[in-house]
């Protein structure tokens, strides 16, 4: 048994308060290929923490049998900072309620760190390149000194993922349908991924913006292979979001399933020995993220939804209604939100009390949306 249980404290907590994060190590240490997961970093998107403590179980049991051949982190809890938020007995884990914005956004920027570090020392061959790159990747993160509490989550989780194959940040939607994004270099090698856990839709962006926990890690080697021409950079590390349906979809069935899917992907891509079986057939291609429609209320009121989650709609069509609880006479109360493009109802929100600009909807389509086009980053 080589399982290990790391514990890693956050600094500059406020006095008498720690808090830490625990990382669930797996195989030999700098055995490839390696995959990190870890769930929740939006504290409060809790069908990841599910899915994780399932997860831990399924990897035990494997290293149990000396079946881990490569090397996995898992994090079942990646925010500790926002599992404590709550206000009013409400939880609010997709924000630093202290300033420091969502949680899912402004993550270490590595191309940034490494600067010209890379310069004068990549080869012909794109194997070397991925040693030399992860070495200097993980040698600017360790310099870096965490600034503030939040800022040492980052650095911690960061220096946990940076080096891997494969990473899974495990969130989830208000209401949603199983979805995946990626950036393009991955598709359609991520094809099974979405099979396995039965995604509905896979929205692929090259960078979406925002400085998302996947990109960090994903974007740097497209950007390194633009940067270096000259020398064979593979997109070497695999890093998508999944969105494991919505906030209530929290139960041990469906979180089983989940974790037993990505166990498969683990099989699949060697850091789990053992046969996976073939990948199911996948439900759905993967769609440009600029062709996902963000609904938004034009009022506030309460949103009555016209169609169900999973339906598919036509440009015009009505989602839903924005009802004007204010309005004298109720004939003239109902303000009808349309469908902008063709597409497939990826998600609506679960709390039904609106304020204009809130998203009603998201509906996955597959023309690009002008409005879309230069900042295409979902509220994932
Ligand atoms: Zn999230």
């Amino acid at each position: 048994m080589t399982r290990r249980i790391e514990r890693h404290r956050l600094h500059g907590s406020t006095p008498g308060t720690a808090r830490e994060v625990i990382a669930r190590r797996y195989g030999a240490a700098g055995a490839r290929p390696k995959a990190y997961v870890q769930a929740a970093l939006h504290a409060d998107e809790t069908p990841a923490l599910l899915t994780a403590h399932h997860l831990a179980r399924l990897l035990d049991e494997a290293e149990g049998r000396g079946e881990v051949s490569g090397e996995i982190v898992l994090v079942p809890y990646a925010n500790p900072i926002g599992l404590s938020q709550f206000v009013w007995g409400r939880h609010l884990g997709r924000d630093e309620i202290s300033g420091g914005g969502n949680f899912n956004r402004n993550w270490p920027d590595i191309p940034a760190l490494l600067g010209a570090c890379l310069d004068g020392k990549l080869s012909d061959e794109p194997e070397a390149n991925v040693s030399v790159i992860r070495a200097a990747m993980n040698a600017a993160l360790a310099a870096e000194t965490p600034r503030d509490e939040l800022h040492s989550l980052r650095l911690i989780l960061a220096r946990l993922a940076a080096d891997a194959d494969l990473v899974f940040d495990l969130h989830c939607d208000d209401e949603a349908l199983m979805h995946l994004f990626l950036i393009p270099a991955h598709w359609p090698e991520g094809q099974d991924i979405a099979a396995d856990l039965g995604c509905e839709a896979v929205l692929l962006a090259a960078d979406s913006g925002g400085a998302s926990f996947d990109e960090t890690f994903s974007t740097p080697w497209t950007y390194l292979a633009e940067k270096y021409p000259d020398h064979p950079i593979p997109a070497a590390c695999l890093a998508g979001t999944v969105e494991l349906r919505g906030q209530s979809d929290v139960e041990d069935t469906l979180a089983e399933a989940d974790a037993a899917a990505l166990f498969r992907v683990l099989q699949r891509r060697g850091m789990i020995a053992g046969d996976p079986g073939p990948a199911p057939e996948p439900r759905c291609d993967a769609t440009r993220l600029d062709a996902c429609e963000v609904l938004r209320a034009p009022a506030s009121g309460v949103a009555a939804y016209a169609v169900d989650l999973g339906a598919q709609v036509r440009e015009g069509d009505i989602v839903a209604w924005i009802v004007d609880p204010a309005a004298e006479d109720p004939a003239n109360a109902r303000l009808a939100v349309r469908a902008g493009t063709d597409g497939l109802i990826l998600s609506r929100r679960d709390r039904r009390y609106v304020l204009p600009g809130m998203t009603l909807a998201k509906i996955v389509g597959t023309q690009t949306l002008p409005e879309r086009l230069g900042g295409t980053l979902l509220e994932n």
